[in-house]
């Protein structure tokens, strides 16, 4: 990929243009500039650092500027990452720019922290300003901050002659981390051999045997192929993967493992770094700038063997991919929610195509999009279908509220003087889980309970004129928390105390309705007297190394009851859970969403997949208003290719991927006016443009503009438009037109979310 003769350069800088700049490369760098390096360039008055993808022979360009200086020894994005890169900007709809920002470590952007140092030895400096720069390092003993020695050269050429130096080996540049927070993440290396760990490995089950012969092969044999590696919960994936990052490494090449979020799966983490001491890099969103700094350096100067990581580990800069493994690929975490949208699942089997490796994706609840990519033979099918030394799937038995709860009223009301204390005498538990609840804490067993909620009560409601506290930013209810005695919303985190008096009618009847985990909690102290209980959810864990902090102490047995959302459904293999209960499992299956039940039965699952990993089966109870919606007899029976079998004929019927592909366009904009006017423009220039070419006539279909079902977020009004293509390339080609209609404005913007699964 080196073309060393070539006299222009195509540098990509971090802005929204959607081609790269063209500039000249001054005979001095021809040679030693590579694609891939940072490069310093002139625009306009400034100086930015962009990135080579390309270089010319020529260009018709009347006048082009010349790069300034190099900023890399070498490449810091190799060719398989270039053009992944370039996939993702024509695939998602994004300037090069804007990927190439979402990519890289902040620090990076810029220049960053960058140090000089002078080397041993004569050389031929000159007297002009290469020798001043020189003297002035020396002066500083020999080692000096880039961004200080600058100030010293205000004026041009301190580049230019840096690459000089350099160039004549009198100087070096390195980055170092900058100061402070500069924690080791990887454990350093210990200096005794490795396979000194085999008593630590399990022999693996026949099925698991199976399953790794299968990916072994691929190994082996060099080349993509994409595994969906379905294994019910407690099957043993793990082990699966770390002994094909085993068999990669043996090959000399390096694995990616992607987790959906590494704080709520530490043992994971635990587990890849007891078997690969010292050759594991981390990144994640939690890291420090400049923890994430040093990884990104170490995993580029291929120092670990093995990268883990939450979905932007996607684009590490690992040389020599072997393998990339994304565990829980059925979790919505992987898809990017704003800025770049991209989904971390998609762009994993991407680059191991670029790449030519193999991908495993792992899951006890496979995407519906990935199980029907087994069907259609896009991706193998590797299956486990026991748990591990034959452990039983728990039983899962579902409550029907209305039986249980007849005549209780639907939901809480807290009495209106107080917004929070004096609950009726309703209780969340059925009687079944709450003997089940006293029961399992009398044996000393731990149970797990799941709201997917946060909040003490929903909203408040004034219980004489009808008035709901709503935020002044969005168009939605205000979530009161007792513990704080706030009102908060959950969008945008705006808050202000609670008070009982209505701001419409003045009367002190504002009252809370509804209830979240922090209700729930209140509840669970009250039943269970003398029960370690604790609460995760946000509010708990908000918190750098919070949630790790819980899921450990979970993981230790130091709690007896966790009540928590979402978080808690999470991977987590914990021996002594063998009570685990939805209280409420229609929240989610309610949501206006496609993928809603497709949701509802993963949480469900997953969930249940926490109980029964220890010697004592478990036991599942889920609390539902809708007991005979089609999604429970799967979860009863651990059934995901029943599950699979009818969502995939609702999703035939109605049209919906992975029949179809989907992209949404959103406008938002502080005039509420402007926004629907440019929205219903949007949507007939779309239409017109349908209407001329036949392709987009059959294949395309446009729904909307309609307001979003948040019709206002964060004080900006939002309307939208879906786009729902037979066919992904027409789609995206049609899309892509979208920008050129309405050009960046600032006060209505356009945002396009390829393959969306938030269009709320
Ligand atoms: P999954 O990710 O499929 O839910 P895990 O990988 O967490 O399952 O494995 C479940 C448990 O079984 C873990 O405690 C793991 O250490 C253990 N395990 C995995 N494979 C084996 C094996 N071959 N023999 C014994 N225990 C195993
Ligand atoms: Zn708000």
């Amino acid at each position: 990929m080196q073309k060393g003769e070539d006299k222009f350069a195509q540098v990509v800088i971090p802005s929204p243009l959607k081609e790269p700049l063209t500039y000249a490369i001054p005979p001095l760098l021809t040679g030693a500039l590579k694609i891939g390096m940072r490069v310093s360039v002139p625009l306009g008055q400034r100086k930015v650092t962009g990135v080579v993808v390309d270089t010319l022979s020529e260009t018709s360009l009347q006048q082009v500027r010349e790069i300034v200086a190099i900023l890399d020894e070498r490449p810091i994005l190799d060719h398989s990452l270039l053009q992944l890169i370039r996939w993702v900007s024509q695939y998602y709809l994004a300037p090069l720019g804007e990927v190439l920002t979402t990519i890289l470590p902040p620090s990076l952007r810029t220049e960053g922290q960058r140090f000089l140092y002078c080397r041993p030895g004569e050389f031929p400096i000159g007297r002009g300003i290469e020798r001043k720069i020189f003297e002035e390092v020396k002066k500083k003993g020999g080692r000096t901050n880039l961004k200080s020695l600058a100030r010293g050269f205000p004026g041009g050429g301190l580049y230019r002659a840096l690459n000089r130096l350099v160039a004549m080996g009198a100087v070096e540049i390195r980055e170092r981390p900058v100061k402070g927070g500069g924690k080791k993440i990887a454990e350093p290396p210990r200096d005794r051999e490795e396979p000194s760990h085999i008593s630590d490995r399990p022999s693996l089950t026949p099925e698991q045997q199976g399953a790794f012969d299968v990916i072994q092969e691929r190994i082996g044999k060099g080349g993509f192929e994409t595994f969906l590696l379905y294994g019910v919960t407690g099957s043993g994936k793990t082990e699966v993967y770390l002994r094909a990052v085993t068999a990669v490494r043996k090959a000399h090449k390096r694995s990616l493992v992607l987790l959906p979020e590494i704080s709520l799966t530490p043992q994971l983490l635990d587990r890849v770094q007891e078997r690969f001491p010292g050759k594991v890099g981390v990144l994640h969103s939690a890291l420090t700038a400049s923890e994430r700094w040093a990884q990104w350096w170490q995993i580029l100067a291929g120092d670990v063997d093995v990268v883990v990581g939450a979905r932007s580990a996607v684009f590490a800069p690992a040389p020599d991919l072997g393998l990339i493994v994304v565990d829980e690929e059925h979790d919505t975490s992987y898809k990017q929610e704003d800025g770049l949208r991209y989904h971390a699942r998609d762009l994993a089997v991407v680059r191991g195509k670029l790449m030519g490796c193999p991908v495993i994706l792992g899951s006890a609840t496979p995407s519906i999009e990935s199980f029907e990519n087994c069907r259609q033979g896009r991706y193998r099918l590797i299956e486990l279908s026991q748990r591990v030394e034959q452990r039983a799937l728990p039983p899962v038995e579902v409550v029907d509220l209305r039986q249980e709860l007849r005549g209780e009223g639907r939901e809480t009301r807290s009495k209106g003087t107080d917004v929070g204390r004096g609950a009726l005498p309703f209780s969340f538990f059925s009687p079944r889980l709450r003997e089940a609840l006293q029961e399992n804490l009398a044996r000393g067993y731990q149970s797990l309970l799941f709201l997917n909620r946060r909040g003490f009560a929903n909203f408040l409601q004034c219980r004489l004129c009808g008035f709901v506290l709503r935020c002044a930013h969005c168009s939605v209810s205000m979530t009161f928390h007792l513990s704080q005695r706030v009102v908060y919303c959950h969008h945008c985190g705006s808050r202000r105390p609670a008070s009982d008096c209505c701001p419409e009618c003045g009367k002190l009847t504002l009252s809370g309705i509804g209830f979240g985990t922090e209700q729930i909690e209140q509840e669970l102290h009250r039943m269970l007297s003398g029960a370690r209980i604790t609460r995760m959810d946000r509010d708990t864990t908000s918190k750098r190394g919070s949630q790790e902090r819980l899921i450990r102490q979970w993981g230790r047995g130091e709690i007896d009851v966790l009540v928590g959302t979402q978080m808690i459904t999470k991977g987590h293999d914990v021996t002594g859970v063998t009570l685990v209960g939805a209280i409420l499992a229609d929240l989610s299956l309610n949501l206006p969403d496609f993928r809603a039940v497709e949701r509802t039965f993963q949480l469900l699952s997953q969930v249940a997949g926490r109980a029964g990993r220890g010697n004592e089966p478990g036991r599942v109870i889920i609390q539902t208003y809708a007991p005979d919606h089609y999604a429970f007899p799967h979860v009863i029976s651990h059934d995901y290719k029943g599950f699979f079998a009818s969502e995939i004929e609702f999703r035939r019927a109605l049209n919906y991927p992975p029949f179809s592909r989907l992209v949404h366009l959103r406008l938002e904009g502080s005039r509420p006016e402007e926004v629907e006017a440019k929205a219903k423009r949007l949507g007939e220039e779309l239409r017109i443009r349908r209407q001329q070419n036949a392709v987009f006539q059959e294949k395309i279909e446009i729904l909307g503009p309609a307001p979003a079902p948040i019709t206002k977020l964060r004080g900006r009004y939002r309307w939208q438009i879906l786009l729902k293509g037979k066919s992904g390339m027409s789609l995206l080609e049609f899309a892509g037109q979208a920008r050129a209609i309405l050009p960046r404005s600032r006060s209505a913007r356009l945002y396009i979310d390829v393959d969306p699964y938030n269009m709320l």
